[in-house]
Parts: C-alpha cells; sequence; structure tokens
C-alpha cells in the first residue's frame, strides 16, 4: 500500500454552495489558514447549487417576516425540524443574501422601483423567493467559485473522498482518505479541521434531479465512521420531473416550482385538472403532496403515454411564460416539447434529501474536528424542505461552518496522528475489486433503481419496505464481491460506478430500515399502512447508525425550543 500525504488546516469536501461558502469564510476568518476545497468534479462545475432553478427564501419584504418563514418552514417540515436550526436558516438568509449581492456580484431580478423581485413558491405563504430568471444557481456558483479562485485556496479537482479516518485513540478525526481520479491513486489528506459538504442526493431513485457526481458519498462515509444519520427517511420527490421516454438522461431533470406557483396546471390522460380532488391549494400544495397525488391518480388508471401526467401553462400567456421561464421552456424545446404553449409529461423525481448527519448550530458533529453542512445535514428541514430553502441552508451552513472552523483552527496547530489500520481498510475495499473479473454494474444499478422506486419510493408500507431490505441486504453483498477487472487505476469511470454503487447501497439501506422504524406519515415519508401523522406534540425525529455493519434505527423525542405545534410565533409576536 503506498499512499501519499498531504497536509492542510482546513480541508473542505465538496464545492457547492456549503462548501465554497465555507472556504472563503474560514479565509476571511484567518487570511492565515491553509484552506484546501476537494471536490469529485471541476470546481464550479459540479453538485446541485449550480443546478438551482428557482431560487432562494429570504424575508426581505416589509410585509413578510423571519417569524412568517419559520413557521412556513416549520409546518412545512411536520413539525420534525430542529427548531433552533431552522430559526438560525431563516434568521441568517437577510444577511446571506445582501453577502451575495454586495460581496460576491451577484444580481438577482429587480422591481421596476429597484427592489429584489421575489416570486412565488409553493407552500409559502409569502412569495419570497430570490432569484435570477430560472437560472438562479449558475448566478451564485459562478460568483462563489471566482471568489474561491482569487482567494489563495488550494483546489483539488477530480478528488474524490472515500473514508474519514480516526485518531489513533479513535476520539476524534485525523484525515480523511481521498482518490486522485485522473491518476488513479490514493491520497490522505490530514487536516486540523474538516467540513463534510458532499451534498446528499438521492441518485438511489430510478427518476431523480440531483448532479450525476452525487452518490451521497459523504453520507456513507459517515456512517462508515460510526456516525448518526437523522431524518434519513426523510426523501423529497419533486412533483415535477421530466418525462421524456426511455434512453435520455433528460428524463427526471425537474421543471420547476415556479411553474406551479405561478398558476401552471397539472392534468391528466383526459386534459382534466385533478389536484383540487387531493388538497385544497390545488398544485401549490406542498412538494409532498402533489407528489402522493399524482403517484395516486397515475394508479387509478389516469396515466399519460409514458406513465405519468401532463404539467400545462399556456393558458398563462405563451410568451409570458417564455419570458419567466426562458431556461424551463428552451430544456423542454430541446427534448421536443412546448412548455410556453403546449403539455409536458412529468413524473415526481427524487429530489433532495431532509435528512442527514446530526449536526449542531455551530456546524460542528458527534466526531470532534468534523463539522457539517448542506445537504448532507439533517435536521433543518424536518420532514419536509420547502422549495428555496435548500440553497438558503447550504450558504447559511456553509458560511457559519466557515466562521467557525476559521475562528477555531489554528495555522500549522496540532495535528492528530491518524489510525493505521483504518487506512488500511479503507484502502482495501476501494482497491481490492480490482483483483476480481469485471461485473455487470449496471444490472446492479437496474436492481438499485427497481428497489428504491417501487418500494422505498412515494408510498411505502410494512410489505414493501420488508422486501426492499431484503433485497438491499443482498445487493449490498454482491456489490461487495463486485469486481472491475484488470482495467487501468487512471480515471476509471466503471471502477467510479462501483464505489458510487457502494454508497448509494448503503445509504439506500439506512432510508429503508428508518422507513420502516417511523410507522407514521409526515412530510415526504408516506405509510399506506399508517397513512396519518401520530400526535404532533409527541413528535420524535429518528436516527440511524451502523451496529455490526447493519442499519440500527432508534427514536428521540423533538424539543419544541421555540414553538409548540398549534401554536405560532406570529400570533406570538403579535401578542
Ligand atoms: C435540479 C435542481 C434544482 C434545484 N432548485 C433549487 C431551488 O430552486 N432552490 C433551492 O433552494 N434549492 C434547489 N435545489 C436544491 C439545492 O441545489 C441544494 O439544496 C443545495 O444546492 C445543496 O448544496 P450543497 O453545497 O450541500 O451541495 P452541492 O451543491 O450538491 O455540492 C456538493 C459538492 O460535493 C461534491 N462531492 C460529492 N461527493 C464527493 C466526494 N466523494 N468527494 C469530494 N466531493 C464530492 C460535488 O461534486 C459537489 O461539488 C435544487 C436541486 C436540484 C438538483
Amino acid at each position: 500500500m503506498n499512499v501519499q500525504s498531504l497536509t492542510t488546516d482546513i480541508l473542505i469536501l465538496g464545492a457547492g454552495g456549503a462548501g465554497m461558502f465555507a472556504a472563503l469564510h474560514a479565509k476571511k476568518a484567518n487570511p492565515d489558514l491553509d484552506v484546501t476545497i476537494a471536490v469529485k468534479g471541476l470546481l464550479g462545475k459540479c453538485g446541485c447549487t449550480r443546478m438551482v432553478q428557482g431560487g432562494y427564501n429570504v424575508a426581505l419584504s416589509p410585509q413578510d417576516s423571519v417569524e412568517r418563514h419559520f413557521m412556513d418552514t416549520i409546518e412545512g417540515g411536520g413539525w420534525l425540524n430542529d427548531q433552533d436550526l431552522a430559526w438560525l436558516l431563516v434568521d441568517t438568509a437577510p444577511k446571506r443574501i445582501r453577502e451575495l449581492e454586495t460581496e460576491l456580484g451577484c444580481f438577482f431580478d429587480r422591481n421596476p422601483d429597484g427592489t429584489v423581485h421575489q416570486k412565488a413558491f409553493a407552500g409559502q405563504t409569502f412569495d419570497r423567493t430570490v432569484h435570477k430568471g430560472d437560472l438562479t444557481g449558475i448566478e451564485i456558483i459562478n460568483r462563489l467559485a471566482e471568489q474561491v479562485w482569487r482567494r489563495n485556496v488550494r483546489r483539488l479537482e477530480d478528488h474524490r473522498a472515500l473514508d474519514f479516518i480516526r485518531s489513533t485513540d479513535g476520539s476524534e478525526i485525523a484525515a480523511t482518505l481521498m482518490l486522485d481520479m485522473r491518476a488513479g491513486e490514493p491520497l490522505l489528506v490530514r487536516a486540523r479541521a474538516v467540513l463534510l459538504a458532499t451534498g446528499g442526493g438521492p441518485t438511489m431513485y430510478r427518476y431523480h434531479t440531483p448532479s450525476g457526481d452525487k452518490s451521497c458519498d459523504g453520507l456513507a462515509m459517515a456512517l462508515r465512521a460510526g456516525m448518526s444519520l437523522r431524518d434519513i427517511e426523510m426523501v423529497q420527490f419533486h412533483p415535477t420531473g421530466l418525462l421524456a421516454g426511455e434512453g435520455t438522461r433528460m428524463t427526471g431533470t425537474v421543471l420547476e416550482e415556479g411553474l406551479r406557483g405561478s398558476g401552471g396546471y397539472l392534468t391528466d390522460a383526459q386534459g382534466k385538472r385533478f389536484m383540487f380532488e387531493y388538497d385544497a391549494r390545488g398544485e401549490r400544495a406542498t412538494r409532498d403532496i402533489v407528489s402522493r397525488s399524482i403517484m395516486d391518480h397515475i394508479r387509478k388508471g389516469h396515466a399519460s403515454p409514458h406513465g405519468g401526467v401532463y404539467i400545462e401553462m399556456g393558458h398563462l400567456g405563451p410568451d409570458r411564460v417564455r419570458r419567466e421561464f426562458k431556461g424551463m421552456v428552451e430544456r423542454c424545446q430541446d427534448c421536443g416539447f412546448d412548455l410556453a404553449a403546449g403539455r409536458v409529461e412529468v413524473i415526481p423525481t427524487a429530489h433532495y434529501m431532509m435528512g442527514g448527519v446530526v449536526f449542531s448550530a455551530d456546524c460542528s458533529t458527534e466526531l470532534p474536528r468534523l463539522y457539517a453542512a448542506g445537504e448532507d445535514t439533517g435536521g433543518v428541514h424536518g420532514a419536509n424542505r420547502l422549495g428555496g430553502n435548500g440553497v438558503a441552508n447550504s450558504t447559511v451552513f456553509g458560511g457559519i461552518a466557515g466562521d467557525v472552523m476559521g475562528s477555531r483552527t489554528a495555522p500549522r496547530g496540532t495535528l492528530p496522528d491518524p489510525d493505521k489500520t483504518a487506512i488500511e481498510t479503507a484502502y482495501s475495499r476501494v482497491f481490492s475489486p480490482f483483483s476480481r473479473p469485471r461485473d455487470d454494474l449496471s444490472a446492479m444499478r437496474e436492481r438499485l433503481y427497481d428497489i428504491m422506486w417501487n418500494d422505498v419510493g412515494i408510498l411505502r408500507s410494512a410489505d414493501s419496505l420488508a422486501r426492499a431490505r431484503a433485497a438491499l441486504d443482498s445487493l449490498a453483498r454482491d456489490i461487495a464481491e463486485c469486481g472491475v477487472g484488470e482495467s487501468g487505476h487512471r480515471y476509471n469511470l466503471t471502477w467510479m460506478d462501483r464505489l458510487n454503487l457502494e454508497n448509494l447501497t448503503l445509504v439506500s439501506r439506512a432510508i429503508a430500515a428508518a422507513a420502516d422504524f417511523r410507522r407514521d406519515s409526515r412530510g415526504a415519508h408516506f405509510r399506506e399502512d399508517f397513512p396519518h401523522s401520530s400526535e404532533l406534540d409527541a413528535s420524535t425525529y429518528t436516527t440511524v447508525r451502523l451496529v455490526d455493519g447493519k442499519p440500527s434505527v432508534a427514536a428521540q423525542p423533538v424539543s419544541f425550543t421555540r414553538v409548540r405545534p398549534g401554536q405560532s410565533l406570529l400570533h406570538q409576536a403579535a401578542e
């Protein structure tokens, strides 16, 4: 085993909104720190922050308030949120959006009077979503990347994190084993503080929206390091993924929330609007309700030719639709659909993981020296995330993580020694597939897609979850035995695919176990055998960790630190 080593003060894993904000804030807190950002793709060109279409939720208008944004977030989250984290999100968001505009140079759309334009997003009581047309993420990530390039941050591009390595006494994190994907060689990065910001990403479902580089690596690393994941059963399905037919990567691509927010209709094979049969808010109900309603309607026999439903915008005026949703209209046109005047087939698509690593308001985790931010974390969104709260979450907490790591880390300070046996174990897991003949990875990926879509998807039950858990255990065993043959190590995509599948299957096992454990329906998690929410006052959140290699689930009571079910901060503010 020959492993090169690199030492840095702060190692940031992931270059989305969370990772890049953390790098900039750490440098701001202490410019003398040696900061390294490691990313599985190219900086500024990968991850989901770049893909943000709709926008960024923030209370800016005098008619809106942080309290109102908070209450929308808690009610949307089915009262499972960590309320202090949710408060930190909504309270810091105005500061962060100003930072994006005035320090980083983002241009967001404006009203004729010069104020920032804020649009409607489903599930919210106020139009508070800041945006740049429907390509908001590109604006944010390009400005962030420019600043990271300027600030003397070391970049390790095409480097994937493999495993956390604890210190020799096991009490804290000492290093991260990485893979230089271009050279196919391992690299041990020793750091005084590490940020996990690899952005979750439910790409284990047949239809999914996240970027192809995401395979729940950080969550799998956390599980293997003995850490707990919170609310990992809570997977959000975006109701309107493009259904472009078989054999195209465009299938699953999200058609953004703003379409429904601004008055888009969902219609079935018979051309009938059906959402009001399910919810008084119609198409503007929250994502979980719309996704479930679509699946139910499909099951009742109203499916479109490819097995979905339609979104229609033409009644709003094709010119307006082209103007307000330029990117969406062009993307649909590329696939042969007319969003502005016609109708486009859609299906719910796995979009976001509300669950993730248990973390605190200072972004620290249960493993000393390891911090976490963004979509890799759990607790902020509870059982369901509001559209527009995702990029707010990654930029708010990425910035906080950077501030905290920057102020707590001494340049060239003490550095724990990594446990050599742990390095050997991780190395052997990653490199052993070369000693075995090549297996059919596509067939294994199809198995994973089928299990997760059919049995751990939008509608779940004890039977489906028992089936899924057995099938996932068997798949995990097959993947552990699966080889990549004699192929070389350099930029070996088959090998990367195998590593991705291994991580996705491990996290899928955690999702299925937590979903089986939670015997009520809440937010994104719907059990057909327990279709109602249990008593909100007695709400619990789940935690999953690996015990003897198997997911073990526990329930913890939710602390209503700011508001109890049935109460509202808005009333308290008014009293
Ligand atoms: C199509 C789409 C549209 C969206 N629209 C909106 C919206 O309108 N509003 C909103 O609020 N949210 C939206 N979201 C959600 C939003 O993108 C995420 O909430 C947020 O950007 C996540 O930020 P992050 O920094 O945690 O992760 P990401 O931005 O995904 O970044 C993760 C980074 O980690 C890297 N990485 C992954 N694995 C490894 C590894 N093993 N080693 C090293 N690096 C690794 C990735 O390459 C990437 O650079 C959307 C998501 C999608 C997919």
